[in-house]
């Protein structure tokens, strides 16, 4: 009987996005398995191409004459679980992808991977006679091997590299020796380990504090149950990881194993090192920068069981485990889990899709959760474990709203309030650390009036206009809608109402110019090209090699500073404002971690955030390390203007070189898009230009399509999204269902 496999050819293009079958040569029989990459033959030139195979059977869906045969295996022999070919078929249906973009990042291998080896040396004779040898060699002036001789004297075992870089023979000396029968040469495989764990102190685990020797039994006792999500909301330092470490150790005594997603590994190098400390050799680490040597070897571990918990960022959800106990997400509102190119997925959504295929709890952790995820665990479709306390008192930091507005009223125009800029002083005199904080993000062109705080904003989405000096407008990035720049505030009529930002650049002059006497560091895009570069700086500042450390988001989290004694953030409205219905969310989170995090060394910290709006509701709640009391202002806003969690949002990126073009398109899409979107509930919003609104020539604009119902849209995109595409050939078309980030 023959066997035929079904694969999914290597080709990006949606037509080609089925099913193939391919028949097994007789002599690839036992090897063929699912989840591998093949060569094969395809279309009419037959073509060498690769595929992943999804199924094997002995059916056949075609005329047998015209099945073709795999030529080769493509890939080291590594298979991957059924369930996670179910997973890349639920992707494509959740996240309008392909399946093959979907393979593609479910199998990260698709060429052959050597494994590295190492030969390892081991003298075979006694010691009395390879001395007889020595001698010998000595006389008749061997000088080579008499060097390899006494180097093995004292070493009786060692590596190849050793040997030879200590004696400087060549390998061929070692192979005359081996057929002497004096050594023996044995090829070792090693594994290209990212991380060395014996560099990093074991470490036991602690005694439970009350709240996470609650959430630990909570969490424990109903392991693989019911496969219950849980969300721990716990206070920064409340010590979560622990939590987890504790749960994860109980998973592993069961058998099973564990995935923890952290946001970025070099953000968070220290969560890793605490896995590493109390798991050891268990642990695996998996991230974007490894080499794909590396990526094999930690996925082969993982399929072969010799590790049992897998960290990393999104990625690190595929991880090629067969009996998951438990998947963790740590920082679960951290944008980066969502991934910004197809498949489009979001790796809390594809972890708790794929612990309901295999019966595994998730736990997602945060001190400020997505608002998407305390609303379900508010209706009960997540438990909610609190941890309240800190786990190790700390010095508590003040923090202090400084009213910018008040300031202007005092004469002072500079970026720097009169209290901050003492404070400043004053630890520069004591030798005590700062870190300034600009919390931009995003493209923050807003326009608002320094006197009052007054920002405009767009009646229909009550989102902040965004300033375009050409024609001298207002425009609404939602909906498009534009009005004419004001000149006077239209609260209190006053002229200083303008366009708000300012960069890192010019907050490290500024610095400079203030505090001639600083020595002063910046960390942000800029300066962080480089490999490396981020390391340096944090160290460089660690160090005491500088006083100041002026940064972005960046520095916010997961880096202590034991002598930093004052964090300023030097605008908090550059966050609040940009143009995108998380800002609110995005700056609470930001507030509270900058503020939360200081502190923590054996000085008194003082955090001084400045604002127009100090009123604002994620401003005085983050003070108070408030989340509940945000929450709740934050889910009415949403509830209100009808945004996630409360509806979802498809956005669609119009981009062409040709702006008239692309604007007369723009609408008539929106009007193409009308006659079918009330059917599926589904409403228009825009077209609006971008949030950057070119890149390198091409102009880009947005329509935004919003319904309750997440499969509507899909619906949508199934339909119609390729006959729009047809339609507008000459437009760059791309879609993203519920993204993190802003168009
Ligand atoms: P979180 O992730 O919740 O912000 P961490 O896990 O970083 O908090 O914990 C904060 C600090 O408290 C860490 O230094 C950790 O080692 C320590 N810690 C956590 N739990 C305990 C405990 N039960 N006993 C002693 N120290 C603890
Ligand atoms: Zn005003
Ligand atoms: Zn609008």
């Amino acid at each position: 009987m023959n066997t035929y496999v079904d694969v999914i050819v290597d080709v990006s293009h949606s037509s080609l996005d089925r099913v193939f079958q391919y028949l097994v040569p007789t002599e690839l029989l036992n090897e063929i398995k699912i989840g591998m990459v093949v060569k094969i033959p395809f279309g009419k030139g037959n073509k060498i191409i690769n595929g992943y195979i999804i199924g094997i059977t002995n059916k056949p869906n075609y005329d047998k004459s015209k099945i073709k045969e795999i030529k080769s295996i493509a890939t080291n022999n590594i298979t991957i679980e059924a369930h996670l070919i179910s997973l890349a078929v639920w992707m494509k249906e959740r996240y309008a992808c392909t399946i093959i973009s979907a393979l593609r990042t479910l199998i990260p291998l698709n060429k052959k991977i050597s494994k590295k080896t190492e030969k390892e040396i081991t003298l075979n004779i006694d010691i009395e006679d390879l001395q007889k040898y020595i001698s010998i060699w000595n006389e008749k002036n061997y000088s080579a091997l008499y060097r390899a001789g006494r180097f093995l004297m004292d070493n009786n075992k060692c590596t190849q590299t050793q040997i030879i870089k200590n004696t400087n023979i060549s390998s061929s000396v070692l192979n005359n020796l081996e057929k002497k029968g004096i050594i023996k040469i044995i090829s070792q495989e090693i594994i290209r380990n990212p991380y060395n764990v014996s560099d990093i102190e074991r470490t036991d685990k602690k005694m439970a504090n009350q709240e996470q020797h609650e959430a630990i039994s909570e969490i424990t006792n109903n392991l693989g149950l019911d496969n219950q999500i849980y969300l721990i909301h716990g206070i920064t330092g409340s010590g979560k990881t622990e939590v987890y470490m504790q749960v994860i150790e109980k998973v592993l005594e069961k058998g099973q194993q564990a995935i923890v997603l952290i946001p970025e590994i070099s953000l968070t190098p220290q969560t890793v090192r605490s896995f590493i400390s109390r798991f050891g050799n268990k642990v695996g680490v998996i991230h974007s920068r490894l080499s794909s040597g590396e990526r094999y070897d930690q996925w082969r571990l993982a399929k072969e069981g010799k590790i049992s918990i897998m960290i990393g960022p999104r990625s690190a959800i595929f991880a090629p485990f067969d009996n998951i106990g438990i998947i963790i997400i740590d920082e679960e509102h951290e944008m980066t889990y969502k991934s910004e190119i197809s498949p489009k997925y979001h790796a809390r959504e594809v972890a708790i899709k794929r612990a309901q295929m295999t019966g595994a709890t998730v736990i997602l952790g945060s001190a400020t959760p997505s608002l998407e995820t305390y609303y379900l665990a508010s209706q009960g479709v997540y438990k909610l474990l609190e941890l309240n306390e800190k786990a190790v008192s700390t010095n508590e930091l003040s923090v202090e709203i400084i009213d910018m507005r008040e300031e202007l009223v005092n004469g002072n125009k500079s970026i720097f309030s009169n209290k901050l800029r003492e404070e400043i002083e004053s630890k520069l005199e004591k030798k005590e650390q700062i870190i300034l904080f600009l919390n931009r993000r995003g493209y923050s062109r807003f326009v608002s009036c320094r006197q009052c705080g007054y920002v405009v904003k767009c009646d229909n989405c009550d989102i902040p206009y965004t300033y375009h000096a050409i024609g001298d407008k207002l425009i609404c990035h939602y909906c498009g809608n534009a009005i004419h720049m004001v000149d006077k505030c239209p609260s209190c009529k006053s002229k200083y109402i303008k366009q708000f930002g300012i960069g890192t650049q010019k907050v490290e002059e500024l610095v400079k110019k203030e505090f001639p006497q600083a020595r002063v560091l910046r960390m942000d895009l800029d300066t962080t090209t480089r490999k490396n570069s981020f390391d340096e700086i944090l160290s460089r500042f660690r160090n005491k090699q500088a006083d100041i450390l002026i940064g972005t988001q960046m520095i916010a989290k997961g880096h202590d500073f034991p002598s930093v004694t004052l964090v300023g953030v030097l605008a908090a409205d550059l966050s609040l404002y940009i143009s995108d219905f998380r800002a609110s969310e995005r700056t609470f989170s930001l507030l509270t971690q900058v503020t939360g995090r200081a502190g923590r060394g054996t000085l008194k910290g003082r955090a001084i955030i400045q604002s127009y709006t100090p009123e604002h509701y994620s401003i005085t709640k983050s003070k108070l390390q408030d989340y509940k009391g945000f929450y709740e202002s934050e889910i009415e806003y949403r509830k209100l203007m009808s945004y996630p969690p409360f509806s979802n949002l498809l956005f669609i990126l119009l981009q062409s070189t040709n702006e008239k073009e692309l604007i007369s398109s723009s609408f008539q899409m929106k009007r193409d898009i009308g006659l079918v979107a009330d059917k599926l509930l589904i409403e228009v919003i825009g077209p609006s230009p971008a949030n950057i609104s070119k890149i390198k020539n091409n102009y880009r604009r947005v329509i935004i399509l919003k319904s309750k119902e997440y499969k509507n849209l899909i619906i949508f995109v199934n339909k119609y999204m390729e006959r729009l595409g047809a339609k507008y050939k000459d437009i760059s078309i791309n879609i993203d269902i519920n993204p993190q980030i802003s168009y």
